[in-house]
């Protein structure tokens, strides 16, 4: 299984904007461009939810079949581990196989060892065709590399192998992740991640490395856009280069993970990947939840009285809703308005706040990251809120399409 050149990861917390979703990448074919949906939750997301991998399976099933979408889709077991993989295997044909957690964690000396008795020859200059600069590899860093990354990669290899055992070798398509870390990975490293990808036999076709800025939920890329653009570009050179000398999949690509809402580097990215005819991988999760809130304020009535209990709810619960997510977020607790003034607002101006346009007077990214991270808030309303989501599945379902469409697909691909 060969997974596009395009590809869009689309989260559904509530897994009921599935065709409104779809409904995006069919726009976009329309204008000529082909990108395939995948369907992405991690356990994380699952637990908090109460929901089970077979759920994202049936809603990406049946948004393909009402829609008769006749392109490939997939479904992605985001982020998950040995201990993990177990309920993804029969729902899933995209893996993501998170290693974060062992990077820095050392391999065995003896594997270590032969490691470096294997792949010595590397050491010495390390140029990669298209970039000007080039690497020095001493002896002593490849033993560094070796040693912050050999372990994370046979764990990949541990989790690869056991999908495989039960699915069968063609039948899904894996992706290695290490983007959930503290530092990007430099240029040397990733050559010798994907060589260690190569080693153990693990046909990766997309990778997620750690680009430096903050990659916050929900709201747009906060980092120094010239380290990104030259992080971005290493990568792709870096990828190239390693496929031909190192046997990897030939349509092996980048990964970009909390990839919603980071508008800022969208045309970066596009225009890299159209100079170097390269694809890519984006995945977004929490959008879409907060275009349901939109929806539910700009509906009125019982859903905007929703909308504003859900904030309420989340504004007395900040430290348990935030605390998983601190590395992701950021808010300025004094910019988040009381909700008592919120109870005040209309539809439009709750959606205003809400809704992601860079310069618009209303909007508030610290009530918007907030409410990003209350979706258990809603879980917990149960089918008092999912009953208000199909009642006014047509508004929302417009602000689920227009924010994927006009916001995230038109500024990366520049349709
Ligand atoms: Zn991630």
């Amino acid at each position: 299984m060969k997974i596009e050149k395009y590809s869009f990861g689309v989260g559904d917390r509530f897994a009921h904007q599935g065709e409104a979703q779809l409904s995006a990448i069919m726009k976009a074919k329309e204008q000529g461009y082909n990108i395939v949906p995948v369907w992405n939750k991690s356990n994380r997301e699952h637990q908090i939810i109460h929901s089970t991998p077979e759920s994202t399976r049936a809603e990406a099933d049946q948004a393909v079949s009402r829609l008769g979408w006749t392109d490939r889709y997939y479904v992605d077991a985001d982020h998950i581990n040995l201990s993990t993989v177990d309920n993804f295997l029969d729902h899933s044909d995209f893996f993501t196989l998170d290693v974060a957690d062992y990077i820095g964690q050392p391999a065995g000396q003896s594997d270590i060892d032969s490691f470096l008795a294997e792949y010595g020859r590397y050491t010495g200059e390390l140029k990669i065709p298209g970039l000007d600069e080039t690497f020095q590899v001493s002896r002593s860093a490849l033993e560094k590399i070796t040693r912050k990354f050999l372990y994370a990669i046979q764990e990949a290899s541990k989790i690869y192998e056991h999908i495989k055992s039960k699915k069968g070798p063609e039948s899904f398509v894996a992706e290695v992740s290490m983007d959930e870390v503290k530092e990007a990975q430099t240029p040397a490293e990733m050559f010798f991640i994907l060589l260690m990808i190569s080693h153990f036999n693990i046909p990766a076709q997309t990778i997620a490395p750690k680009f430096t800025g903050r990659f916050n939920k929900g709201v747009d890329y906060v980092g120094n856009n010239s380290q990104f653009r030259k992080e971005f570009e290493q990568d792709l050179l870096v990828i190239d280069y390693a496929v031909k000398e190192f046997n990897l999949p030939e349509n092996l690509k980048l990964s970009v993970h909390s990839g919603s809402d980071k508008f800022s580097i969208y045309p970066v990215m596009g225009e890299l990947i159209k100079k170097y005819d390269k694809g890519i991988h984006v995945k977004t999760a929490g959008t879409t939840w907060l275009e349901e809130v939109i929806g539910l304020a700009l509906a009125g009535g019982d859903a905007l009285k929703m909308a504003k209990e859900i904030y309420a709810g989340a504004f007395t619960r900040q430290d348990e809703l935030c605390g998983p997510y601190a590395t992701v977020i950021d808010i300025d607790p004094y910019k988040l308005p009381e909700p008592s003034a919120v109870e005040k607002w209309d539809g439009e101006k709750f959606a205003n706040a809400l809704r992601h346009i860079p310069g618009h007077p209303e909007y508030n990214p610290n009530f918007r990251q907030l409410i990003h991270v209350g979706y258990k808030v809603a879980a917990e309303l149960g089918t008092a809120y999912t009953d208000l989501l199909k009642k006014h599945h047509e508004i929302v379902g417009e602000q689920v399409t227009t924010n994927i469409y006009d916001r995230h697909i038109s500024r990366l691909f520049g349709v």
